[in-house]
């Protein structure tokens, strides 16, 4: 991580409300302030509905804040931009596309074409290890491989800032292992940021450089930690990680403001 260098993201007091039908607004985000360093693995994690998606729909551009500002390299988010690209929970690949022409779609799109298409394309899919399946048609992919051509299909873009939104969460756990483990070697490996939204605390301090803690509705930053274990890590067994007192003591500590929060405690609200 270079410290002197311009953060690659800055929100600055940003609000998000949604019109509703009734007229009502109803507030989803509120003054968020957030710096994210070139390189870094942010974790967001916060109790369902604090408004984790709209931040990262913010950050991709498919919306625009009510108040305050959302820069990215220097620059205002104005709109959607290949250089951050979006990985959601359901993989969203073409069903009547193989792997391969899912992959090479948005740099083809882009008029990329010839050996720089061809060696971009197969760069990304022998990242995620699919190679061998780039003439499958999704459907005949398993759920963690589909997860992975849906990477390979935004890394095919190179993108500078990756946006993650639960991208594990509806894996087994044996798979969101061993994806957890890949995209620490993706990331190793391209210096991408990464912005990573989790409901696990596990995962968002195994991954993350950061770990982000929102509170409920309206979904504002109460914490950021620092997390040493991505960064320090590499080649390991990720249990052996995972059970270091060191680990398990920030886990908890993490747990702890996030059951703070009235919501997650159960007390019913208002
Ligand atoms: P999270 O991802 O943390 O579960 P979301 O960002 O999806 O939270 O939602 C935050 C809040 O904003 C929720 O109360 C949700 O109902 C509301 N919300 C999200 N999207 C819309 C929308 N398009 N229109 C109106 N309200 C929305
Ligand atoms: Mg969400």
């Amino acid at each position: 991580m270079n410290l002197s260098a311009p953060p690659q993201v800055e929100l600055k007091s940003l609000s998000l409300s949604y019109p509703t039908l009734s007229g009502e607004s109803i507030e989803a985000l509120k003054d968020i302030d957030l710096v994210v360093q070139p390189g870094g693995f942010v974790c967001v994690v916060g109790p369902s509905g604090c408004g984790k998606s709209s931040l990262l729909h913010l950050l991709a551009g498919f919306l625009h804040p009510t108040c305050g500002e959302a820069i990215a390299e220097e620059l205002p988010i104005n709109g959607p931009d290949p250089r951050r690209g979006m990985v959601f929970q359901h993989p969203e690949l073409y069903p009547w596309l193989t792997v391969y022409r899912n992959v090479e779609f948005g740099p083809r799109m882009r008029g990329i074409r010839g050996a720089l298409l061809r060696e971009r394309t197969e760069r990304c899919l022998r990242m995620v290890r699919l190679w061998e399946f780039k003439e499958a048609y999704p459907y005949e992919l398993s759920g963690g491989m589909q997860q992975r051509a849906a990477i390979a299909r935004v890394l095919a873009n190179d993108p500078h800032i990756l946006l993650m939104d639960e991208p594990f969460g509806a894996l087994d756990a044996l798979t969101r292992e061993h994806l957890q483990e890949e995209l620490l070697g993706l990331w190793r490996q391209t210096g991408k940021t990464v912005i990573f939204v989790t409901h696990s605390v596990e995962e968002a301090v195994y991954l993350g450089t950061d770990v982000v803690v929102m509170t409920e509705r309206p979904g504002r930053i109460s914490d950021r930690f620092e997390c040493p274990f991505s960064r320090n890590g590499g080649g390991g067994n990720s249990r052996e990680v995972k059970a270091r007192p060191d680990f398990v003591a920030l886990r908890e500590r993490i747990l702890a403001k996030i059951w703070a929060i009235p919501e997650v405690r159960g007390s019913g609200g208002d």
